[in-house]
């Protein structure tokens, strides 16, 4: 028994797709005259489609794949959650076994002093939810003004109403009038772009004093948070400065501002630690947690918690009245937590932080720093970028008209492997299960690729 109609042609399968289903991040005009990617099958970093091409996938679906794909662990004991409990609900004092586990499991391998967790289903609800609190936490200290959300230019927050106006990246907004009042964007700290003549660690200073100036402009009084992804992945993995989140700390400290990392794509070992807080040396109040939680095989995200937060919400001495109907569901806490646990027995955190995201790193340089058409290649642990530029002595972009970062995807797409564009830069964030003969391979075909859109560019 099936419960899905089989259809065997792509071309049937691509018609009843484009008259039903409105995808995601899409035009559906070039969508219907092209058809869509039909992907039926993966294992390990490996994607097949419906006519049977395989591709390496270099972006762990969207970031989220971290034990790479085929797990049959995962599988199993999903399948035996959902035999056992398939659903309850954890409102009204009431609590399972797999999220008791699992909220245990977080506490233990968060940054010290996080210890207090709730759950979403989603990063976008995540990030809505952490600004609920920030209003909750401070109407509870009785200082009710303290509201405004400080964000960044490039960043992504997701899509719900909050989590969009918090993003920076300018096109999520006019279609939907975002964003909604008390958010405010300032500069990031996107040195490659934006550093001008200043060196990294000065550029670093300024980003960060660009949300000190912001607070005082504001008045202290009247900012509650900054929210901030320890590496902007959407944005175009835009790594800071070393200097950068010590001073964004600092003047976060001084003026009493809670932060909130973001954690949704550099936690769960995509850095190399844990979590990037860790590896940028941030002390977050809250960390929105989502994708490699589960390594997207089933949807749950997280908001931790440490700290004064986590105190006051404790001792609020009164109900909170939000949360989700899944909040913390059974067999999505159960794969979280089988999948926190495959990720420490095959040491995926620490082969990303060291060997093997030693190698990813200095293959990608090895391969492409001195391409012509590669401004720079960037990377921490397992994600890295390669800025596609016109000029590449004054970091000089093409028009954005030209589609370059398109052009190049396209090419991986017909050659094999899924490597993203955001603007012209080409972005990788393969699984972190990945083996070396597999890195090889991602490299020598993104390294192709790019070749090949430079030729397209007459370059
Ligand atoms: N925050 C960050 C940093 C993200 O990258 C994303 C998704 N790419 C989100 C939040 C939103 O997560 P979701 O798509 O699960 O709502």
């Amino acid at each position: 028994m099936t419960a899905t109609p089989v259809r065997n042609s792509t071309k049937a399968l691509q018609a009843a797709d484009a008259r039903h289903h409105l995808h995601p991040f899409t035009d559906h005009a070039g969508l219907a005259a092209k058809g869509a990617r039909v992907i039926t099958r993966a294992e390990g970093v490996r994607l097949w489609d419906s006519e049977g091409r395989s591709m390496i996938d270099g972006m762990s679906g969207l970031w989220c794949v971290n034990v790479g794909y085929g797990r049959a662990e995962l599988a199993e004991v999903a399948k035996q959650q959902l035999l056992e409990l398939p659903y309850y609900n954890t409102f009204f004092q009431t609590t399972h076994p797999p999220v008791v586990a699992l909220s245990e499991k977080l506490a233990s391998i968060a940054p010290a002093g996080m210890d207090l967790v709730t759950y979403a289903g989603s990063g976008s609800e995540a990030n809505d939810t952490i600004a609920k609190l920030v209003r909750y936490f401070w109407n509870l200290q009785g200082k009710p003004r303290k509201k405004t959300i400080i964000s960044r230019n490039y960043a992504y927050h997701g899509v719900t109403m909050q989590a969009a106006s918090m993003s920076g990246l300018t096109a999520m907004h006019p279609q939907f009038d975002l964003p909604l009042p008390g958010v405010v964007h300032v500069e990031a700290p996107y040195w490659y772009a934006h550093g001008g003549d200043l060196g990294p660690d000065e550029f670093g200073l300024k980003a960060a004093r660009a949300v000190e100036k912001k607070i005082l402009e504001l008045g202290p009084e009247n900012v509650g948070a900054f929210i901030g992804e320890p590496i902007q992945g959407a944005g175009g993995v835009i790594i800071p400065p070393a200097t950068y989140w010590p001073e964004i700390m600092r003047i976060c400290r001084q003026y009493d501002v809670l932060v909130i990392a973001d954690e949704v794509i550099c936690g769960f070992g995509r850095t190399g630690k844990w979590f990037g807080s860790q590896t940028f040396g941030i002390q977050p109040d809250f960390m929105t947690m989502a994708k490699g939680l589960t390594s997207g095989y089933i949807p749950m995200a997280g908001i931790m918690m440490g700290g004064r937060v986590a105190e006051t919400f404790r001792n609020a001495g009164e109900e909170i009245v939000h949360g989700f109907t899944y909040s913390g569901h059974p067999v999505a806490a159960a794969v979280a937590l089988r999948n926190l646990e495959i990720m420490e027995e095959e040491g995926l955190v620490d082969a990303a932080g060291g060997e093997i995201g030693a190698y990813f790193q200095a293959k990608l340089r090895a391969a492409l720093s001195d391409h012509r058409l590669v401004g720079e290649v960037r990377g921490v642990g397992m994600i890295a970028a390669m800025e596609l530029v016109e000029h590449k002595p004054s970091h000089a972009f093409f028009d954005p008209k030209r589609g370059v970062g398109t052009l190049c995807r396209n090419h991986c797409f017909a050659n094999g492997l899924v490597m993203r564009a955001c603007r012209d830069v080409m972005v990788l964030a393969p699984p972190l299960s990945i083996t070396k003969p597999e890195i090889d391979e991602l490299v020598g075909l993104a390294a192709d690729c790019i070749e090949r859109t430079a030729v397209d560019l007459g370059r």
